[in-house]
């Protein structure tokens, strides 16, 4: 056994040049390494691991299709990943690996200290930068840095790739002939079980989205309660889908897609360009995966930290309705709106005054797409501390945002049945409402007045 690719969150066999070019140079065996320890360091949610595993047991016999092994290894944490490639290597000749990239501090240190051994070992490390279109690094300002701002990255992105042709393997048809083995190491809690993985559905639900919901993402997808967005951060997250592969299908409906910024069909593209923003920063900042300020002016605001909000913004008991509904979608199905996502972030650090790391820890507790550029990303641009991020004094009124976005509110009565029979008028603040029907005791109380919330944030902001 000469070549051997290691899996990481690239866990696809088709639109992943990295293992192409393995198999071109003879590969027959894969790796995989089961750390558990790193895994819980890292707060994956138990949500993600269940889809990984169920991911990790279809590519094992999809493998096996294509005549490739899968070794799954148990190896606890990164350092003993690198200790059980070295053996693995040792032990089968192995003299070539290929791996896709990844771009936090504690995986490029892994890498390096697998590059640091595989000299001695006489093994060649191949490295792809399968998971963005532009490498981090390659997209530059004029001196030469990283952009801070996204609007000109994204031009310069652009003007990289808007004559590139995106092209992309259809997966075969072949799902119902694979036989999931599950082993001890990937038994599945069955969390996960809504999201499928195998590559024939995946494809349709791709397909799906961009004949179905493209044209109407911009104005949908600020909307809660309609399924407006792709739903693919998850397989995105875990590599099981390309960004790619994603732009590509879109090229192939619409050609010039890349050079028509501007309209509407553009804006989900938008979004996946975000994603590369977020992966550049991470890369190149690595004192981001050290959860450090992006803008180190905002290490004076003084956070409030008081446990006994934090506890009811988690438990979705803020009395807020909106975040509370968004924060118990969160914990009873791993996922959560974008829209969401920002109003319970901005409620969290500036209505409350606690640290958005604590929210970003909670965040990939129970996400089942979580990843920590784009969360770090999102969590700082609420925060306002992040790069190119909200400014200190925008504060989201968890109102009218309700208002806004879930006007009859239809998203909250879905998660917070207490409320299923007040008016929509009413809904997104009812402590009023449920005051003159004797029934205040139905729903919490807020736990902040929006109003002097929002001074104190401004406040501790200035500072
Ligand atoms: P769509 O709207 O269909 O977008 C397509 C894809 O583009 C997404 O799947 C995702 O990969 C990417 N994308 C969309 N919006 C963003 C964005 N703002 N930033 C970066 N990439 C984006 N996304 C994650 O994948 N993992 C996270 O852990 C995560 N944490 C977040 C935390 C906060 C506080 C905020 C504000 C945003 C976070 N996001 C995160 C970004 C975004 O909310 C999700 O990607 C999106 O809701 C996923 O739903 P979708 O696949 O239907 O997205």
């Amino acid at each position: 056994m000469n070549t051997l690719f290691w899996f990481r969150r690239d866990l696809r066999l088709f639109n992943n040049d990295a293992l192409y070019q393995a198999i071109e140079n003879g590969c027959q065996h894969a790796v995989f390494f089961i750390t558990e320890k790193q895994w819980q360091a890292h707060d994956v949610a138990d949500i993600q691991l269940d889809l990984l595993k169920r991911r990790l047991a279809f590519l094992g016999e999809l493998l096996a299709t294509k005549g490739i092994k899968l070794h799954l290894i148990d190896a606890g944490d990164y350092a003993g990943c690198v200790e059980k490639l070295a053996d693995f290597c040792e032990e089968n000749a192995v003299k070539n690996v290929y791996v896709n990239n990844e771009y936090e501090l504690n995986e490029v240190e892994r890498d390096r200290a697998f590059v640091d051994k595989a000299d001695s070992l006489g093994v060649s490390f191949y490295t792809y930068d399968g998971d963005v279109i532009a490498p981090p690094g390659s997209i530059k300002n004029q001196s030469g840095e990283m952009f801070k701002v996204y609007t000109p990255f994204k031009n310069a992105w652009l003007k990289e790739y808007q004559d590139t042709h995106f092209y992309f393997a259809e997966p075969p048809k072949m799902h119902d002939k694979i036989e999931w083995q599950e082993s001890k190491l990937l038994k599945s809690d069955g969390s996960s079980q809504k999201w499928p993985v195998d590559d024939e559905t995946l494809s349709h639900v791709c397909t799906r989205f961009i004949d179905e919901k493209l044209a109407s993402y911009q104005e949908q997808r600020d909307i809660p309660s309609i399924k407006g967005t792709s739903g693919l951060s998850p397989y995105l997250a875990l590599g099981i889908i390309s960004v790619h592969q994603l732009l590509a299908l879109i090229q192939q409906r619409h050609p010039d897609i890349l050079k028509s910024a501007k309209s509407n069909l553009f804006c989900w593209v938008n979004e996946l360009i975000w994603r590369e923003f977020y992966r550049h920063l991470i890369s190149v900042y690595p004192r981001l995966s050290k959860y450090e300020n992006f803008n180190d002016k905002y290490n004076a605001v003084e956070w409030r930290n008081d446990d006994s909000d934090f506890k009811a913004w988690c438990e979705g008991k803020t009395g807020y309705p909106l975040v509370d509904a968004a924060m118990r979608q969160l914990v009873q199905t791993g996922w959560m709106h974008n829209r969401l996502r920002m109003v319970v972030a901005s409620f969290l650090t500036k209505h409350l005054l606690i640290d958005w790391r604590k929210g970003e820890r909670f965040f990939m507790k129970h996400l089942i797409d979580g990843d920590l550029a784009s969360n770090n990303g999102g969590w700082q641009w609420a925060a306002s501390t992040g790069c190119d991020a909200q400014p200190y004094f925008r504060i989201f009124n968890p109102i009218t945002q309700s208002e806004r976005f879930d006007p009859d509110g239809e998203f909250i009565r879905k998660y917070l049945p207490e409320l299923e029979k007040i008016p929509a008028k009413q809904i997104h603040f009812p402590h009023d409402y449920l005051a003159k029907q004797g029934k205040s005791s139905s729903y919490w109380p807020a736990i902040v007045d929006h109003k002097a919330a929002r001074e104190r944030a401004l406040n501790a902001f200035k500072v």
